[in-house]
């Protein structure tokens, strides 16, 4: 069976769309989306991140500004950025760029944030929401590998899905999506490194969602014949020849590809549908930001009125 590859750039694409018309009417009510991000000294792995945001912003509509702050900034003098962004009626989402040095505690500041500006969906007051089922803000990638899963127009109901991986970000949040509704929820299952027996999980389920960071931990025969997968994980990893020698390029650099956490050209003859990395919830985590941007914006006008 060859798997229906599930197209994370035209699901995102079809979102930014749809985004584009809600911002052009927060416009005319003269709501404007602004999203200012605050990095901590530089970090060349957040400044992706950064421009990734800023390209994304622009594109659609939504002001974006980055407030670099100094590598020996004190916690509280960045909590007073915080609460000063909070106050700021133009600012109407703010990020905390990750990672912060060491001597700040990332947790404590992010609890310092608006809950309606908390554009990343982390405040404990979002991830409470999405445990009572009603998510307005919530994390980005794990709403995106959820949107991918719908896309595929499987009834999730009843449906046992093993989630591999349960980081706050991605598992803990994915599972509980999956927990949604009353009568149609999956039947969730969370495996992590301390898990017995990975595979006797992933061999029963109909559906698995990965998000380790191990490049291959997910191989086809741990899965069982026609499972969905979606595949979260970003690994970087050398390109090797038929010798299995790394690739090098002219510099002698070694050359590098981008894989996800699954055996994707095995998988993909088993299972029936299987997204692929990069182009699966990659571009969905982004566009799944610039909702909660739009989110954010609705979410304080709620609280005005
Ligand atoms: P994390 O390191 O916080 O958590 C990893 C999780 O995987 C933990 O729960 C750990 O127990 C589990 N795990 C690790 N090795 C395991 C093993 N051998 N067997 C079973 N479980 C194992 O990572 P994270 O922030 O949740 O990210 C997970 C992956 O998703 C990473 O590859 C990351 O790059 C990727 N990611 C992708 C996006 C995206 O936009 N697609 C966004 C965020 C994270």
């Amino acid at each position: 069976m060859a798997a229906v590859i599930l197209d994370g750039e035209k699901l995102a694409a079809s979102i930014r769309e749809e985004l584009s018309r809600e911002i052009e009417a927060l416009r005319k009510s003269n709501s404007v989306p602004y999203l200012t991000a605050v990095q901590v000294g530089e970090n060349p792995a957040s400044k992706v991140y950064v421009n990734q945001q800023k390209k994304a912003c622009n594109e659609i509509g939504i002001g974006y500004e980055l407030k670099q702050v100094q590598e020996d900034i004190t916690e509280k003098s960045l909590v007073d950025i915080i609460e000063g962004l909070n106050n700021d009626k133009k600012v109407t989402g703010i990020i905390l760029q990750m990672p912060v040095p060491k001597h700040i505690d990332a947790r404590r500041v992010q609890r310092r944030l608006s809950p309606l500006k908390d554009v990343e969906g982390m405040h404990p007051f979002n991830m409470g929401m999405l445990v009572y089922g009603d998510p307005k803000i919530a994390p980005c990638t794990a709403r995106g590998a959820i949107e991918l899963l719908k896309s595929s127009g499987v009834s999730l109901k009843g449906k046992e899905v093993v989630v591999v991986g349960h980081s706050e970000i991605v598992g803990k949040p994915i599972a509980l999506f999956l927990l949604q509704s009353q009568l149609e929820s999956a039947t969730p299952t969370v495996c992590h490194i301390a898990t017995r027996d990975l595979a006797s999980h992933t061999r029963r389920a109909d559906i698995v969602i990965v998000a380790a960071g191990k490049p291959n931990l997910i191989k086809a025969d741990m899965l069982k014949d026609g499972a969905m997968v979606i595949d979260v994980g970003i690994n970087r990893i050398p390109v090797l020849d038929a010798q299995g020698q790394p690739v090098v390029d002219e510099n002698g650099k070694k050359k590098m590809k981008t894989v996800g956490d699954v055996e994707f050209d095995k998988a993909k003859d088993k299972c029936s549908f299987i997204s692929p990395v990069p182009g699966g919830v990659g571009p969905l985590t982004v566009a799944m930001l610039l909702r909660n941007c739009v989110e954010c914006v609705k979410e304080q006008k709620l609280e005005i009125v």
